[in-house]
């Protein structure tokens, strides 16, 4: 089956990202994706543009180049409340939301509090998608955490760069094993996220999908190959 979709990419915008949106979208067309999603980092993270940039979204055409565009964010869980960067002001037309622990907006704690923060982001409409729950700094007890994204209809992600050798995140790869274990077992969707940070990136899930094969997960529980799929969680 076809990906056809990347949601998880960043642009200059964030501060530390190299390549402009239309870059992006154009990179998306070039590799025959059908859906394009930007989600810079939020408001939390050192380095961004501006406060307002996520104000403004209702200029951007939502297609180009043939490619269907989505605007996200990804917000920085903030403390053990499970609250996020969002601020009802500043993200008018915002059409989805990922959420992730970052490094400074949070600070980590045990496996049991990791979790029981995600599971509490989890309930929050803004959030759509739990972006590299892989991150072995953040420890999570995967089994709960796979049965709350099931119970309250979230995507977990598979995040083509935490697999990158020698990549910042700790044992995402015995990490990312763990988790699509358990979302067989619970039949929990997940999607398949680049987050590029230059435009090169852009739709490469190389490493996921290779990691998918190898423990031959099963199709239907991808939702990149499948336009409609993700549209019942967003
Ligand atoms: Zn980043
Ligand atoms: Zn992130």
């Amino acid at each position: 089956m076809k990906d056809i979709l990347d949601l998880h990419t960043h642009t200059i915008f964030s501060g530390h990202a190299y390549s402009t949106l239309t870059e992006n979208v154009k990179a998306a067309a070039e590799r025959g994706l059908v859906l394009y999603g930007c989600a810079d980092h939020s408001l939390g993270m050192r380095g961004i543009l501006s406060p307002w940039y996520f104000s403004n979204f209702g200029r951007i055409p939502r297609e180009l180049y043939g490619v269907r565009i989505l605007m996200g964010a990804e917000f920085n869980i903030l403390d053990e409340e499970g609250n996020i960067d969002f601020e009802p002001d500043k993200f008018s037309r915002l059409d989805y939301g990922i959420a992730g622990f970052h490094i400074p907006c949070y600070r980590c704690a045990d496996a049991d509090r990791n979790t029981e923060t995600y599971i509490k982001v989890m309930q929050n409409p803004r959030v759509n998608i739990i972006a590299h729950p892989d991150d072995g700094r953040y420890p999570v007890d995967y089994e709960r955490l796979v049965a709350a994204a099931k119970r309250y209809h979230k995507l977990l992600e598979l995040n083509n760069s935490s697999l990158r050798p020698g990549g910042h995140r700790k044992d995402a790869r015995e990490n990312a094993l763990s988790m699509l274990e358990l979302c067989r077992k619970y039949q929990t969707p997940v999607i398949l996220g680049s987050d590029a940070h230059f435009w090169t990136e852009v739709g490469d899930h190389e490493r996921a999908l290779a990691l998918l094969a190898e423990i031959s997960f099963p199709e239907e529980l991808v939702v990149n190959f499948d336009e409609k799929r993700i549209f019942e969680f967003i």
